[in-house]
């Protein structure tokens, strides 16, 4: 066999190789058909082989691709920008773009630091996040995270932020019940906060619907308005990391509406360009920006690739075609429709501990006793065995696990694009229970 010379996330691993997509659907080079119940990793919203889009990036590449932002802005750009504001909550009515989520979070923390050292706060510059998180792969992204896994080998350089429990409501860090629920992990952040001093910190980080390190684990009602009244009682930034949740994907354009929680910078990718280009955003605030434009009127921050007008032309096209096909009340009905399924499997499997999430954002949490809510992960690799069987199916999904280790359960997620039908639902519910069924079939025997 040919060798390959790409690294590819397991070198030994022999993937298939893509050929071609077409809504819900991805092909291979030998013909096989996979159902995309992930949108690879929450990111193909709209779904493959939309010609609007490949349209408007080939209108926009016959003009300009690529200009320098330092010579030029671009009529895409600034109508990208335009348009995020409009939608965007509050006075959230500036955008810097990037092209990766985990650029976009490095950026918000960078902003925020800015933002208080244009203010006179040098110190001012720690950032706080939670326990079971991931804000992205680069150096300062991966300090606010808590995704132990991938922060293992990088400890020593990584920025010693400080971290609060999640809301993690079915391993509750007080161990409380809903009912008895008293907000303790949200107030958690008022006793860091306390302790560190808020003159030493820029702000705290959180994604509104936890994703990769846990499976789409949703706070309790409340959570956030407590986070948002904390933070601006002791003058803190409010950072939500919508880079997985954000431009539909839970049923709200931005997932924080669910709790009617105005940011103060949000951090956008994945579904803001629905995999056609690499295109991510950090949205901020006319308060956050108001200390920087009366002061050194510069962000410092950005890319060579920062705003060019392809990927802005891209993303512009896909943000109209979710409006023109109403892909965020799509998300909301489709995601009730599919969490009602998988909550008839979780009637059939006693290995589902956990049926979470909200719109087209849904996770599973598997364990090896309901009662005790013990997980397999460590012995079995229980979530790998999962999407490889859903893999041998044709059904794509998505591994999350690796936040607290011995604490955390096994999850994946479901999160198919925003135009999957009823009757497609059906036909991945199907894969799913036919795995589902071969996995606890076998660790019963
Ligand atoms: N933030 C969140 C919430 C994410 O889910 C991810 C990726 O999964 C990132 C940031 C990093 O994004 P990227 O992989 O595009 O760098």
């Amino acid at each position: 066999m040919k060798r390959s010379h790409l690294i590819k996330p397991i070198l030994d691993h022999n993937y298939p190789t893509v050929s071609h997509g077409s809504g819900i659907y991805l092909y291979d080079m030998d013909g096989n058909q996979y159902i995309d119940g992930s949108s690879g990793a929450v990111t193909a919203s709209i779904g493959h082989g939309v010609l609007e889009v490949v349209d408007a990036m080939t209108e926009q590449a016959s003009k300009v691709s690529f200009a320098y932002r330092s010579h030029f802005t671009s009529e895409a750009a600034e109508t990208l920008a335009q348009k995020l504001s409009e939608l965007a909550p509050g006075d959230l009515n500036w955008t810097f773009f990037v092209n990766s989520g985990s650029e976009a979070t490095e950026t918000a923390m960078k902003i925020a630091i800015q933002h208080w050292q244009e203010k006179g706060y040098e110190r001012k510059n720690r950032i706080v996040s939670r326990w079971t998180s991931y804000h992205g792969i680069t150096m300062g992204a991966l300090s606010m995270s808590g995704h132990v896994l991938r922060r293992k080998r990088f400890v020593p350089l990584l920025e010693d932020f400080p971290g609060i429990s999640a809301p993690y409501c079915y391993r509750c860090p007080y161990n409380s019940e809903p009912s008895s629920c008293r907000l303790q992990c949200a107030n958690e952040l008022e006793t860091a906060i306390q302790r560190i001093g808020s003159e030493n910190i820029a702000a705290f980080i959180a994604e509104p619907i936890i994703g990769a390190s846990a499976g789409a684990v949703t706070p309790p009602d409340g959570y956030y308005q407590r986070i948002k009244e904390i933070c601006e009682r002791y003058d803190i930034l409010f950072i939500a990391d919508e880079v997985m949740t954000g431009i539909g994907r839970t049923g709200k354009m931005f997932a924080m509406e669910h709790w009617g929680v105005t940011p103060d910078i949000i951090a956008l990718g994945k579904g803001m360009s629905a995999g056609y280009t690499p295109m991510a955003a950090t949205l901020v605030s006319d308060r956050v920006m108001e200390p920087i434009l009366k002061g050194s009127k510069s962000i410092m921050a950005g890319h060579t690739y920062s705003a060019n007008p392809l990927s802005a032309a891209v993303s512009l096209e896909v943000l109209n075609y979710i409006e023109r096909k109403n892909l965020v009340q799509e998300a909301e009905e489709k995601g009730q429709y599919l969490l009602q399924q998988l909550h008839g499997l979780a009637e059939r499997f006693d290995i589902i501990g956990d049926v979470r999430g909200k719109g087209l954002l849904l996770g599973l949490e598997f364990v090896s006793n309901r009662i005790s809510k013990k997980s397999f992960r460590l012995q079995n690799g229980i979530t790998t065995r999962i999407v490889n069987k859903a893999f041998e199916k044709g059904l794509l999904i998505y591994p999350a696990s690796g936040a607290i280790e011995g604490i955390e359960g096994d999850a994946v997620i479901i999160s198919p694009p925003l135009v999957i039908s009823n009757e497609e639902i059906d036909r991945l519910v199907k894969m799913l229970e036919a795995s589902i069924e071969e996995l606890q079939h076998e660790l019963h025997a």
